[in-house]
């Protein structure tokens, strides 16, 4: 007979899921209640107040979709593109090749800017590539690449966009919460985050974030949108307006206690506090890890504080030493992705995870491991 499954207590120093607040964790637990009871959708008017804080924006259509992080990326491609469009779509890791799968699943063609994974996105380059198509209708990328450990300059992308005429698709499933996310002074039409990352709370929601020409654009659609979970004119009925909230789906109810738990934490800390703090413990990673002999695999001006790529020395084991760090200090870092596996470690300190007790862990960890 199956029993009861407990998991071990893990250091998460990966590429994501991040270890969990007690706080978020406790909020998880607490009594589920109607979706619709009055006392859920004030709740909801808060994670919505609270997501345009941590977004950076007054944009009213703001609300977390009951989903991963690629049904938020989804959801974005879903409702801005149409059968026959072009969309310029740049790609320097695993992520920019997930946008290119929705473009032509939407029936639309996708005009790849692509630049080296471990480089960031050629603001150039795509300009190059918006002024050869006129017609490009969106321009999508990744602000952190994951895979990669890279920022890429979305407040460039974004003004290239604009300048176009077209609407920008940005992802910031790792951005969000631990470096800057600027929606509307980047002017950003379409942007989407996880749950799972530099929030800190469980994965499985996605925040996401539409300006009000992404808005009129959804709205002036002559198609209808292919999915009818991730139609936000259907959605809007659930999340817009405070005043008539209609039944859309059944919303996960604890995990959005959790995720107002979360952001309820980023704003008690303060979004300059928790950069400051993102950045003042990846510096004392990347400080540790060359005392060791050990080198970043991303030039320093393009590092992600949250996700440090480490070039692997010759010799040794990937698999072996995350292995080990696993089974002896249950601390998970994250191995390289597609043309880096093999090649780089991907160390995270993310959210709740980004502090100076992960980061002396995972230095004395590696270090008793390498030998
Ligand atoms: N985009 C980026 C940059 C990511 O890192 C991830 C997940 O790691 C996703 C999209 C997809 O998110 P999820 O795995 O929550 O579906």
């Amino acid at each position: 007979m199956a029993t009861s499954f407990y998991p071990p207590q893990r250091i998460l120093m990966g590429p994501g899921p991040s270890d969990i607040s007690p706080r978020v964790l406790a909020a998880l637990a607490r009594p589920t209640i109607g979706h619709l009871d009055p006392l859920f959708i004030q709740l909801m008017d808060e994670i919505k107040a609270l997501l345009q804080y941590a977004f950076q924006t007054s944009n009213e259509l703001t609300l977390p979709v009951s989903a991963p992080g690629s049904a938020g990326m989804e959801a974005c491609f879903v409702n801005l593109v149409s059968p026959g469009d072009t969309v310029v779509v740049c790609s320097n890791g695993v992520f920019g090749g997930r946008m290119k799968e929705n473009v032509e699943r939407c029936g639309a063609t996708a005009v790849m800017v692509e630049d080296a994974w471990g480089e960031p996105v050629s603001v150039d380059k795509a300009a190059a590539a918006l002024a050869a198509h006129p017609e490009a209708s969106v321009l999508a990328f990744v602000h952190a690449e994951t895979s990669t450990g890279v920022a890429s300059d979305a407040a460039a992308l974004c003004a290239l966009a604009r300048e176009h005429g077209a609407l920008s698709i940005v992802d910031t499933v790792t951005s969000l919460g631990g470096i800057e996310v600027k929606v509307d002074d980047w002017g950003a039409d379409a942007v989407y985050s996880g749950s799972q990352k530099c929030l800190s709370c469980v994965p499985g929601i996605s925040p996401v974030t539409f300006s009000p020409r992404a808005v009129d654009h959804i709205q002036q659609r002559k198609h209808k949108v292919q999915s009818w979970f991730l139609d936000m004119q259907l959605v809007m009925g659930y999340w817009g307006g405070a005043a008539k909230r209609a039944y859309h789906h059944t919303a996960p109810v604890n995990n959005l206690y959790a995720l107002h738990e979360s952001l309820v934490m980023l704003e008690e800390e303060g979004l300059e506090n928790a950069f400051a703090r993102h950045l003042r413990n990846h510096r004392a990673l990347v400080a540790g890890l060359e005392a060791m002999g050990l080198s970043m695999a991303v030039e320093a001006p393009h590092r992600l504080p949250q996700l440090n790529a480490v070039t692997i020395p010759e010799g040794v084991d990937d698999a072996a030493v995350r292995s080990a760090l696993l089974e002896e200090f249950s601390l998970e870092i994250g191995a390289g992705l597609g043309a880096l596996a093999g090649k780089t470690w991907r160390i995270g300190l993310m959210g709740y995870a980004s502090n100076a007790r992960n980061v002396g862990t995972c230095i004395t960890a590696l270090e008793a491991v390498l030998g």
